[in-house]
C-alpha cells in the first residue's frame, strides 16, 4: 500500500467533487452534460495533486467510476490514504501554552485524529478555545476567547454556513515603545470543530490566521 498521502482537507475536497458528480447523476441531464461535470471534477482533483507520482495518480483516477456505488468505493479506498493528525502528548500541549498555568487539557484518548485538520477543545469555565494545527511540519497552538453566537454565520475556516462561535486571539506582536500594546484577531468559526474538520477543503485561511496570531512583530 502506498503511504498515506492525502491530507484531511484534500480528502474533503475530493469528497466535495464526488458529491457534485453524484448530484449530476440524479438529474435528467444528458450524457454530455454529465460527462462534462465528471471531467471538471476530475481536473480539479488532478490539479490539487499535480505532483502525484503514477501510483498515486492511479488511486486518484475516477474515470472507471460510473454509478453511485463506484464513487462510494472510490471514496472508501482513498479514505485509507488520509493522513491522521499527529499524535500529541500532554507535555507537548503544555509546552505550547506556557503562560497558561491552569491549562485545561483535551481528553486525548477520546479525540478522533483520523479526520482532523486542526485539533480543538474548549475550556467552558474560562470561555477559552484551543486550536492545534501543523505549521511547516511542527505543531502550533493558539489560545482564543470564544463566544457562542445565536445567529448562524459563515465559518472562516471551512466556509460553511451554520452555527458559529466568535473567537478572538491576542497576537504575540508587541510594539517596543508600548509594552501594553496588544492586538487581537477575531473570526467566526464553526462551533462544532468536528463538523468543521469534515467540511474544510482549503487551509490557506487557517494557516494565515495561526501565523498572524503567532507572529512576534
Ligand atoms: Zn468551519
Amino acid at each position: 500500500m502506498a503511504e498515506k498521502f492525502i491530507k484531511n482537507h484534500e480528502f474533503n475536497f475530493i469528497k466535495k467533487q464526488v458529491g457534485v458528480i453524484k448530484n449530476s447523476l440524479k438529474t435528467g441531464a444528458d450524457k454530455n452534460v454529465k460527462n462534462a461535470v465528471k471531467d471538471s471534477a476530475d481536473a480539479k482533483i488532478t490539479e490539487l495533486f499535480a505532483d502525484a507520482d503514477a501510483e498515486r495518480r492511479a488511486l486518484l483516477d475516477l474515470s472507471h467510476c460510473s454509478k453511485d456505488e463506484d464513487y462510494d468505493q472510490y471514496i472508501n479506498t482513498l479514505g485509507e490514504y488520509v493522513q491522521p493528525f499527529p499524535q500529541v502528548s500532554e507535555q507537548q500541549i503544555k509546552k505550547m501554552f506556557p503562560k497558561n498555568k491552569k491549562l485545561k487539557m483535551p481528553r486525548l484518548e477520546e479525540l478522533d485524529l483520523s479526520r482532523t485538520t486542526y485539533l480543538s477543545w474548549n475550556d467552558i469555565g474560562s470561555n477559552k478555545k484551543f486550536l492545534l494545527f501543523e505549521l511547516d511540519g511542527r505543531l502550533a497552538g493558539v489560545e482564543c476567547k470564544y463566544t457562542l453566537l445565536s445567529r448562524d454565520n459563515v465559518c472562516s475556516f471551512c466556509c460553511r454556513h451554520g452555527q458559529v462561535a466568535f473567537i478572538s486571539a491576542v497576537t504575540k506582536a508587541k510594539k517596543s515603545n508600548n509594552p501594553d500594546y496588544y492586538k487581537a484577531i477575531g473570526n467566526y468559526i464553526c462551533s462544532d470543530s468536528s463538523e468543521c474538520n469534515k467540511k474544510i477543503t482549503n487551509t490557506d485561511y487557517l494557516t494565515s490566521y495561526i501565523e498572524d496570531v503567532l507572529r512576534e512583530k
